[in-house]
């Protein structure tokens, strides 16, 4: 039955489809809502709006950013030779806090998961490879450096990753983070100190 009429039950029913925010929270949500003054509603709207309409990935690195280049690869300061690959947008972010890292990225948007149906041409592994030889043939980077979690999908990902690389048998040290990192713990809720360890005491794979 729709107690609250139409618009309302639309509005509580778009709020719940996002994570992290069940039918109770988008109902407290939904009230709030419609009890502010309109402007500011409207202000909400329009930024959700325009955040979506200017965000796209990178051209060289897929992260998220509202330029063609993020600012990280436009970067001369920064060792383009040397690339982390992370899951995500949140996993660089945590790493770029240490302020330790001087290479770029590589952003996956994802890990391999045979459970979830997500499979290697899932996530942006085609644009890495893009990214490691040039017309020549030789290769552009001299390290990669797997900074995927250490959950089940990450950790396949990562030996997913290791083998491609290797079968372009190009000179390129392949090394992953260090286990500091916690088993199924998300990267971006690491400290900073542990990821800094993590990235110093990377192992060649
Ligand atoms: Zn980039």
């Amino acid at each position: 039955m729709d107690y609250y009429g139409s618009g309302i039950s639309k509005l509580i029913e778009s709020l719940s489809s996002l994570p992290g925010i069940g039918r109770k929270s988008a109902q407290r949500l939904a009230f709030h809502i419609i009890a502010m003054p309109k402007e500011q509603v409207k202000a909400i709207a329009d930024s959700l709006v325009e955040a979506r309409e200017k965000v796209h990935f990178c051209s060289s690195c897929c992260t998220i950013t509202d330029s063609e280049i993020c600012p990280i690869c436009a970067s001369s300061k920064r060792n383009h030779r040397q690339i982390m690959i992370v899951e995500n947008s949140r996993d660089l972010a945590a790493y770029e806090k240490t302020g330790r890292y001087e290479g770029v990225y590589h952003v996956l948007h994802g890990s391999i998961s045979p459970m979830l149906g997500v499979g290697p041409n899932d996530i942006r592994l085609k644009e890495l490879l893009m990214r490691l030889q040039d017309e020549n043939g030789d290769a552009k980077v001299d390290e990669i450096i797997i900074a995927t979690g250490s959950s089940v999908e990450g950790e396949s990902t990562a030996m997913y990753i290791v083998k491609l690389v290797k079968t372009l048998g190009l000179p390129i040290r392949l090394t992953r983070i260090a286990t500091g990192v916690p088993v199924g713990g998300d990267i971006e809720n690491i400290d900073e100190v542990t990821l800094e360890r993590a990235l110093s005491g990377r192992t060649e794979v």
